[in-house]
């Protein structure tokens, strides 16, 4: 085996040796005779995926149309028609919707219950107003933001299988877990072809399916640098930090994880929390949701949904789950392990 060619991605995926940094710029990969390596844009982000197996290169194909199928048909507030632009489109009126996207939706809601509203997805109009990451970044007024408040709240959201209704002035923004249901698909696609191993990355959100991977946690100072690895085991990972995407003004950083108690960028001593768990989309929300809880309040909501986590503070210390520590390696001398 040798090392094939290093690219710049958003985030690494290599299986053995190397690691798959989440949130990371320099990508090594290492390429087998079956094995199929393709990066793309899709979902906002960059897509790397490294499939191996007999059916490797018909899966890859299937994985990249299904992903931009399910921005395009489900899960973006900006594409016309997609589920959640009719649903917003449409609030106050029961929307059809796919099975999937309800299905999607009503997993939301329960993570939203579970954490006490610090993930929920009906803060849409909030995010649309911050527009952070869109590089025409102003900081809103505070009347505004209260005003845009008063309609967020996950229990106005009425789901059935094939329908989803938001209350009038509601708007939905499924930006937290869409790259958590892309893996979750991509699982789904992997299960019905010869494939051996894989490890495809949507943005900060991988997924590891066969083979045990290294992946590596970016390190929040310097995000194309990795300061820990853990060990996947066929389960999906995924990392929200404050480091991604974020604006300053008047001296002040604003990043876009928002807490919706407040309608402004969550404040906490948190540089980032890392889940792991069988579920793409249960990573992805309670990445989140744990970046906005803190690391007390989270632990029982990660018990709950089985997952493991790693949190990374401003003081350079990291925590780690109990059901982690074995598998979980700091590289970075910068910083400790509480
Ligand atoms: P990323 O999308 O960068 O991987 P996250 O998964 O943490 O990061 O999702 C952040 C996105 O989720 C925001 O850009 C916004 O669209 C949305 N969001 C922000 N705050 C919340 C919240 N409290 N609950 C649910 N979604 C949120
Ligand atoms: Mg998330």
């Amino acid at each position: 085996m040798k090392k094939a060619k290093k690219k710049v991605v958003s985030i690494v995926a290599v299986v053995l040796c190397a690691a798959v940094v989440i949130g990371l710029v320099s990508y090594d990969y290492i390429k087998s005779s079956n094995e199929v390596n393709k990066t793309y844009i899709a979902m906002g982000t960059v897509i790397s995926s490294s499939i191996s197996g007999k059916d490797a290169e018909k899966a890859t194909a299937e994985i990249e149309e299904a992903i931009n199928g399910l921005e395009t048909a489900c899960l973006s507030w900006r594409a016309e028609e997609s589920d959640v632009w009719r649903i917003n489109l449409n609030a106050g009126k029961d929307v059809s919707v796919s099975r999937e996207t309800a299905a999607w939706i009503g997993r939301a809601l329960d993570i939203s219950a579970d954490s006490d509203g610090a993930f929920d997805i009906t803060v849409g109009k909030l995010t649309q107003l911050w527009n952070i990451g869109s590089g025409k970044e102003k900081l809103p007024d505070k009347e505004t933001i209260k005003v845009l408040l008063e309609d967020v709240g996950y229990k106005k959201v009425m789901v059935s299988n094939t329908s989803v209704k938001i209350d009038s002035f509601q708007a939905i923004d499924l930006g937290a877990i869409g790259k958590g249901i892309a893996c979750d698909v991509i699982r789904d696609i992997l299960k019905e072809y010869d494939v051996k191993d894989a490890v495809i990355s949507v943005g900060g959100s991988v997924l590891i399916f066969g083979n045990k991977a290294s992946v590596g946690i970016a390190n929040p100072d310097n995000s194309s640098q990795y300061m820990a690895t853990v060990e996947v085991d066929n389960q999906s990972i995924s990392t929200s930090g404050d480091y991604e995407r974020f604006f300053e003004a008047e001296g002040k950083k604003y990043h876009h994880i928002l807490d919706p108690e407040s309608g402004y960028p969550a404040v906490t001593d948190l540089r980032s929390v890392t889940v792991i768990c069988d579920s793409g989309l249960d990573c992805d929300a309670l990445s989140t949701a744990c970046f906005i809880l803190g690391y007390r309040e989270s632990l029982e909501l990660l018990e709950k949904y089985e997952a493991q986590a790693v949190f990374v503070f401003d003081n350079h210390t990291v925590s780690v789950t109990d059901g982690l520590k074995n598998d979980f390696k700091l590289t970075s001398n910068d910083y400790t392990v509480e």
